[in-house]
């Protein structure tokens, strides 16, 4: 009996389709988005946006999952272009995963992001402590969708080197990559240690990574106090399009929006509020946002809710954030 509901099983699992990318867009001539996704059960991909260059495609961010990688590449080839350049705007998996699989597809790809990667993947870093508890997470009993996250976590790791740039980016400049210039901003501390994000004076485009997410910011390596100014210069920037880590593209209205709900829920976080209060009160600002996304609307509160213990817990800032 259990032999047979074990084979059941794998026989459902080996004909369930795997999950397919969203299909890429083009934002602006030359300009391209594949959207990430956040399925049930599993890990977030991050959006990618991909420019076309003077020696081929610039890639921001890579996602986690094969199905995401895969698509990126299948865009190149179809468009006979090379990947000409990898740019990751933080070091979080679900943008830098892909890093290995479109290095392979083009050798001649080189990674553009700051050397934030090397602290993490050192001794007692953010990653290796992770690390450690999904290898012992790795012997236990999981569902087949929750071992798949973890085994692509662990291989990820053990492939390491594609995490780390070519070309680091340690501080904000007008470069060129790809044979493209884009204006590369960098942070000093805000969802991590430096990220890294850009924009492209002829689409006015500005790819901004996860200082802007949905259902709810991500704190888990962040310094909110100097995301908030982060926040502040991407403003400042003449972007008309703004494409952030998690969710759709944003109006400088869109955009605007989120950036108020980020400050008034940062100073609920700091205050005397219910953490139930700063929920409610994030989850009614970003509404615009999760309209006709039940899961998204569900999430919202309950990530927000979360982050506000989390915050608190942890005197206002995640404990792997290094400023005062
Ligand atoms: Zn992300």
């Amino acid at each position: 009996m259990l032999a047979s509901l074990i084979f059941t099983v794998a026989v459902a699992a080996a004909a369930a389709e795997p999950p397919q990318a969203p299909p890429v867009r083009e934002l602006a001539s030359g300009v391209y988005l594949q959207p990430g996704g956040f399925l049930p059960g599993r890990g977030p991909d991050g959006n990618s946006v991909m420019f076309d260059g003077p020696d081929g495609l610039v890639v921001i961010d890579t996602g986690r999952h094969v199905w995401h990688s895969d698509a990126l590449i299948a865009f190149a080839r179809a468009r006979q272009r090379p990947i000409a350049a990898i740019v990751n705007t933080h070091w979080h998996l679900d943008h830098s995963s892909g890093n290995g699989r479109l290095k392979a597809a083009f050798p001649n790809a080189r990674l553009y992001t700051t050397s934030a990667i090397d602290r993490v993947i050192g001794p007692g870093g953010f990653l290796t402590r992770n690390l450690e508890g999904a290898r012992s997470m790795a012997g236990t009993e999981m569902e087949p969708v929750q071992r798949e996250e973890v085994q692509i976590f662990i291989d990820t790791m053990e492939h390491s080197g594609a995490l780390r740039p070519d070309v680091v980016l340690d501080r904000s400049q007008r470069i060129r990559i790809g044979g493209r210039r884009f204006d590369v901003h960098v942070t000093d501390r805000a969802v991590t240690d430096a990220d890294v994000w850009l924009y492209d004076r002829r689409s006015r485009i500005a790819v901004i990574g996860d200082l802007v997410t949905l259902p709810a910011p991500f704190f888990e390596t962040a310094c909110p106090e100097r995301w908030r100014a982060a926040l502040d210069e991407v403003w400042a920037t003449p972007f008309t399009l703004a494409i952030p880590g998690h969710g759709e593209p944003m109006t400088r209205d869109q955009f605007a929006l989120w950036r108020s709900a980020y400050g008034a829920f940062i100073d609920c976080a700091h205050g005397e509020s219910a953490a139930s209060a700063c929920a409610a009160a994030w989850s009614r600002d970003i509404a615009p946002f999760t309209a006709g996304d039940a899961r998204a609307q569900r999430m919202a509160p309950q990530m927000a809710e979360y982050y506000v213990g989390y915050l608190r817990e942890n005197g206002g800032k995640s404990p792997d954030c290094l400023a005062s």
